[in-house]
């Protein structure tokens, strides 16, 4: 494939130096950003032996090695694993290590779930009417899915042990919203168990908003709706979830903390403090368990009152009513609460130049059954990227910065091998931490990535030197058409097709670059393919080397490409003679997100604004069916007006000082690049600037005031979380202190930029 198609002339900026080398492919290319002439020109050669490296055949092997058994954290091929791992990054001439911590980890010991018919109000003379089954089958083509006696029940780690008999009550999918809804339907879930679908938040939200209303317990179940046999043809046949599949997770209340949940914010060594389990704040306050649709059916069957929302139905062949239910529900479950020991493996190779300058690359090995693509798809590129370095190191190259490849445990339950490993590491990350880049499941289709704005030009350039495997495309003009044909509206695809970078998302929680960027504010990237295949095999038995190889990456091209992308990234991170940080891309995606600000308070005004006339006109009492009643809401005060100008005058200076350091930049000589080191020092610090030793309201883990997960999300970014929450939660005195703190902190940012200006101007 010929280079040339990769490279699109709008995103050339000024300062571009082209350059006729002779014995050079890449003749024609730009030169990198942060690098000379020349150093440009060498690092362009390395990566060429660098992409060169990353071998399909191998990744196939690893994931077959590496999925071979159970591995969730605690278990004896986990520790293996870790162990394997160690002595490939050791083979491939990283001095390597495993660090290990002792956190909470609850297993289950008991489960049961049944439908009973009791007489009256008696929660003792009751007949069992249906047992749920709990249970994956084996399949007899899978060859792993009978490894039974390795395989983790399924369940929610830290749900609260208990044991509850109670009606049965549908929330659709237990986000807020659904409550109001519930509310105007006339039902409540208090002393009810709540049965939720998948989807829509991350799980750990369901159990507590249902616990917040009053529920006993709470059950977490797959519609196939969701991942089922409306998606596709189920597996064995097709990628799809079966009727007995069951999603397994966490449910802790990551959003609060992730990690260990009895060592906040300090690392889970053997003298730790610890809490007692019961004061740990993120385990739940009810009983929960997913379960399969196949479990579901017989439940919701059983569910009476009126029929649901027409957007709440999924696609049982079954009628589906909000309850609550003649029929009890009982749901008992215990766990073991023993710390289990977890594994981490780190691998360096020390910088030259920059020993002190880290960029660190992740993934994690533990998963909750065999994890093929969770989350070992990720890992393998991982691994491969590892020996590609090693290739490098055998010709004699060292890099200017370190570079540190980790291998994460305990990241399904709750991020805790990371979490913890940053803890332990926190003073010596915050003096040296470049950059975290972050992978996890692959698979086939569209480049994409999330992250630090100050980094998105630089993965945008790195997305651009790497060929997409099934078109003649690179992987970031494939991903731009893509985010054309896929476009929400015209304004969208306006953007797609004019904008030089690509945007990138917000990172949320859901992996483990969580504790770098939120914690400590470490520049982050999560980075990997998708979109071509479904599936429905997340967190269960059959997510495995059979499921992988026939339905997903089969021939491993997309591990390939991800090994391409984030082992040119690290590299250039690792090498540039200025480190790749931009700001005007920055700046534009803060006015997005205050501008999104400025429309969501609106519609809360409009909302409520709307809704009080419709009440007093009788809306509600002319459109209530006194066969099938509903609750018509209350009267509610109009938000306020709230000033942002605090925001919009410190994105204004924002944005000055942004355009200045990129005239700096280019107007400096690149024969002084060389003369960078205060300049770099500073660059590390941006993304540090935009956190608050404070924290954010009611959660003081998480420091950076421009992204986090939201705490009635859970996976999903809030962005400018302090004011967006504060809206959110019609908290409107504090949506107003929060916008002082974030313009602030934008100022700090602003500070940084014009202080980098003037290290680059001295150097014109
Ligand atoms: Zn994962």
């Amino acid at each position: 494939m010929s280079k040339r198609a990769f490279v699109s002339a709008g995103v050339l900026s000024a300062g571009i130096v082209w350059f006729s080398l002779t014995a050079s492919v890449i003749a024609d290319e730009p030169q990198l950003y942060g690098f000379t002439p020349e150093s440009s020109r060498a690092e362009r050669q390395r990566e060429e032996k660098l992409r060169a490296v990353p071998s399909p055949e191998n990744m196939r092997a690893y994931m077959e090695r590496l999925s071979a058994r159970p591995h969730s954290v605690g278990s004896p091929y986990d520790k293996d694993n870790a162990e394997w791992l160690a002595a490939k990054f050791k083979e491939f001439g990283f001095d390597t290590q495993i660090e290990s911590y002792d956190v909470l980890f609850p297993t289950p010991k008991e489960r049961q779930l049944e439908l009973l018919e009791c007489k009256g109000d008696s929660a003792t003379d009751c007949k069992v009417k249906f047992t749920a089954k709990l249970e994956e089958p084996t399949l007899a083509v899978d060859p792993t899915s009978g490894q039974k006696s390795e395989q983790l029940p399924t369940y929610n780690a830290f749900s609260k042990d208990g044991d509850v008999t109670a009606p049965l009550v549908y929330v659709n999918y237990g986000i807020p919203e659904d409550y109001e809804r519930l509310e105007r339907l006339g039902v409540s879930v208090k002393g009810a168990i709540a049965i939720a679908r998948y989807g829509h938040s991350w799980r750990g939200i369901k159990p507590k908003v249902a616990a917040e209303h009053g529920a006993l317990g709470c059950l977490i179940y797959s519609d196939p709706n969701g991942d089922g046999y409306f998606q596709g043809e189920t597996f064995p046949q097709g990628a799809y979830r079966p009727s007995e599949g069951v999603q397994r997770g966490s449910v802790a209340d990551d959003p609060i903390f992730p990690g260990d949940p009895l060592t906040p914010g300090v690392a889970a060594k053997t003298d730790a403090k610890r809490l007692k389990i019961e004061q740990s704040p993120v385990i739940t306050k009810v009983p929960v368990l997913p379960i399969s649709y196949g479990d579901a059916q017989p439940l919701l069957a059983a569910l009476g009152g009126a029929v649901v929302p027409a957007e709440w139905r999924g696609n049982l062949p079954l009628t589906y009513h909000v309850g609550p239910s003649k029929l009890k529900v009982h749901l008992k479950m215990k766990s073991n609460w023993d710390l289990k020991p977890i594994y981490d493996v780190i691998a360096r190779i020390p910088g030259t130049s920059d020993p002190g300058q880290w960029i660190i690359r992740g993934n994690h090995h533990d998963a909750w059954v065999n994890g093929a693509e969770d989350p070992v798809s990720g890992l393998i590129a991982e691994l491969e990227e590892a020996r590609a370095f090693g290739e490098l190191l055998k010709a004699g190259w060292k890099p200017k910065r370190t570079i540190i490849y980790c291998a994460w445990d305990g990241e399904e339950p709750g991020l805790i091998g990371s979490t913890e490993w940053v803890e332990d590491h926190a003073d010596d990350l915050s003096k040296h931490a470049v950059a975290y880049i972050n992978s996890d499941t692959n698979g086939r289709g569209y480049f994409g990535a999330e992250g630090s704005h100050t980094l998105e030009k630089f993965i945008n350039d790195v997305a651009r030197d790497v060929p997409d495997p099934e078109t003649k495309f690179s992987a970031w003009k494939r991903a731009q058409l893509s985010s054309i044909a896929f476009a929400n509206g015209p304004d969208d695809r306006q953007e797609a097709r004019n904008r030089a970078d690509l945007r990138i998302g917000a990172l949320g929680s859901g992996s483990d670059y969580g504790a770098f960027i939120q914690h400590i504010g470490i520049a982050s990237l999560n980075l990997g393919y998708g979109g071509e295949d479904g599936g429905g095999i997340y967190h269960s038995i059959y997510d495995d080397f059979y499921w992988y190889t026939h339905f997903s990456d089969t021939d491993f091209v997309y591990g390939r490409a991800l090994a391409q992308t984030s082992s040119i990234a690290v590299l250039r991170l690792a090498d540039a003679d200025i480190l790749p940080f931009e700001f005007t891309d920055f700046t534009d995606t803060m006015q997005t997100y205050v501008k999104e600000l400025k429309t969501l308070l609106q519609q809360k005004q409009d909302e409520v604004r709307e809704r009080n006339r419709e009440i007093e006109e009788g809306v509600f009492q002319a459109t209530n069916d006194p066969r099938h009643p509903t609750v018509a809401p209350k009267l509610e005060e109009v938000a306020p007006f709230i000033n942002f100008a605090p925001l919009d005058n410190a994105i204004a200076e924002l944005g000055k000082a942004a355009d200045a350091y990129k005239r700096a930049y280019d107007q400096a000589s690149t024969s002084n690049f060389g003369k960078a080191q205060d300049l770099n020092r500073l660059l590390i610090e941006s993304e540090r600037r935009l956190t608050n030793s404070d924290g954010l309201p009611g959660r003081p883990w998480f420091k950076h005031e421009i992204y986090a997960p939201g705490q009635y999300t859970g996976y999903e970014a809030k962005t400018i979380p302090g004011v967006r929450e504060a809206l959110e939660l019609k908290r409107w005195r504090e949506a107003e202190e929060q916008v002082a703190i974030a313009a602030k902190t934008l100022q700090q940012e602003t500070a940084l930029i014009n202080e980098a200006t003037a290290k680059l101007s001295a150097l014109r």
